[in-house]
């Protein structure tokens, strides 16, 4: 705690009047940035993206000498998390649009898709020419079972699951009724790198699992992303997809002698630098996730009692890798309210982050949100996928807002503070004090 920035409490009278009514502020330093990886880089990046440099080798499947990061990063990613095959790619949106097309799916299929998501998850299947199926969430803030098996219809072929904000929900449950109806499962884990259930790493409940190693992820080389599944055809074809459409030979050069792997390719390779970078940084993947952990956890088990305030149900704790903290105000003008007087008090980072916003400010994570989707557009002149044909079936889906009412309520009422992976305890103990400060004051009227 730097005392020198910290206002002095004249007296409990003015240190209880909130910030936002003139009090005096909890803090007023910014919070850190949020960016769970990029504020781990450090020697052991440097080292590594070196080593690409002087070698003059940046592409992954050959050159001068080839320094095998990408190769380094796969091999470890499956030891650390016990999947068969891992494959790097350039983004997280291009490791779901592999995946979509891995499974085949394309016009006539449904992808059911829960409406608390990032625009990719419905990107990545409206590109390939399969209609999205909105499922809604359950307190967990991640696909609800009980309404997932309502939305299954004769045109479902693929559920794609989402592990939002850093923890998976009723994954099992899910995985379960996707075998019993014969339905592929995709775990989109961009969230949720090092998360697991009952010991189990997300990435090991499905056919196919994704991660993104963006600025904000759990780890990060910039831009980047993992495609992981445990079936040996289905990795050949997620390679070729990945790729130009082809396999390679053991040299590294396009094979087309085999006609069973001849696809369309997505041009979305993983280089050697973001390899060099991710693969330093999935070796510091326990810290980030831990150090995040521990401070969401110092922080939610201290407010559990905040009458008015209550958090997203986490399966498995242990599991949880602690990027955020998301909560739930009685209605949406508290929630408002909680959050603008927390950031009086301190509670918010450095210009442009998001530490501390309501949920209604959370952008293309809700369904309803996305443009793109609520008014049906398409990338070509002829409206593909939604006037496909084969597609006529989803001719009355409606993406507005009202088509998921547990999404929508969240929404309303909802906020989330994010957790730095370097808040220092002073930071944590700064985040209990002001939200306490602001609850008996803001929910408790
Ligand atoms: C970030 C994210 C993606 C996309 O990853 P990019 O690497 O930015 O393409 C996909 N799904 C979810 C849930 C995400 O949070």
């Amino acid at each position: 705690m730097k005392t020198e920035n910290r206002p002095t409490k004249k007296s409990s009278e003015t240190a209880a009047l909130l910030a936002i009514e003139g009090g005096v502020p909890v803090r007023t330093t910014p919070l850190p940035w949020e960016f769970p990886g990029a504020s781990f880089i450090g020697e052991e990046e440097l080292e590594l993206v070196t080593s690409v440099v002087r070698a003059h080798s940046p592409f992954r499947f050959y050159g001068p000498q080839a320094q095998h990061m990408v190769d380094m990063l796969e091999h470890e990613w499956c030891v650390a998390f016990g999947h068969k095959h891992a494959l790097g790619v350039a983004s997280g949106t291009a490791a779901l649009t592999i995946a979509i097309s891995a499974l085949n799916l394309g016009p006539g299929d449904e992808v059911l898709v829960p409406g608390y998501m990032w625009v990719s998850c419905v990107s990545a299947v409206v590109r390939a020419g399969a209609i999205p199926r909105l499922v809604d969430i359950d307190d967990t803030f991640c696909m609800s079972p009980v309404d997932l098996k309502a939305k299954i219809t004769p045109r479902t072929r693929a559920v794609l699951c989402v592990h939002m904000s850093g923890a998976p929900g009723h994954i099992k449950e899910i995985a379960a009724l996707c075998k019993k109806k014969g339905l592929f499962l995709i775990e989109d884990c961009a969230q949720a790198a090092g998360a697991s259930v009952d010991g189990i790493p997300v990435g090991r409940f499905g056919d196919i699992a994704t991660f993104s190693f963006q600025l904000n992820k759990n780890m990060t080389s910039g831009e980047g992303g993992m495609v992981v599944c445990q079936d040996e055809s289905l990795f050949r074809r997620i390679v070729a997809l990945h790729d130009l459409g082809y396999p390679r030979t053991a040299t590294g050069r396009l094979d087309t002698s085999s006609e069973k792997d001849q696809l369309w390719g997505m041009g979305a390779r993983m280089a050697e630098l973001p390899g060099a970078l991710a693969l330093a940084q999935l070796r510091k993947l326990p810290a980030i996730t831990g150090a995040m952990r521990k401070a969401k956890w110092t922080i939610r088990n201290a407010l559990a009692q905040t009458p008015g305030l209550t958090f997203r149900n986490i399966v498995d704790p242990a599991g949880d890798t602690g990027p955020f903290l998301l909560m739930l105000l009685p209605d949406a003008h508290k929630a408002r309210r909680f959050i603008d007087a927390l950031r009086a008090e301190g509670i918010a980072g450095q210009p442009g982050s998001l530490a501390c916003l309501t949920l209604s400010e959370w952008g293309m994570h809700w369904y309803s949100n996305i443009p793109s989707l609520v008014h049906k557009r398409s990338n070509s002149r002829d409206g593909f996928p939604w006037t496909h044909p084969d597609n006529a079936f989803a001719l009355d889906y409606d993406f507005g807002k009202g088509a998921l009412p547990v999404c929508d309520e969240y929404q309303d009422r909802g906020a989330l503070l994010t957790i730095a992976s370097t808040l220092t305890i002073e930071d944590v103990l700064d985040i209990i004090a002001a939200v306490r400060k602001v609850a008996r004051v803001v929910l408790v009227s």
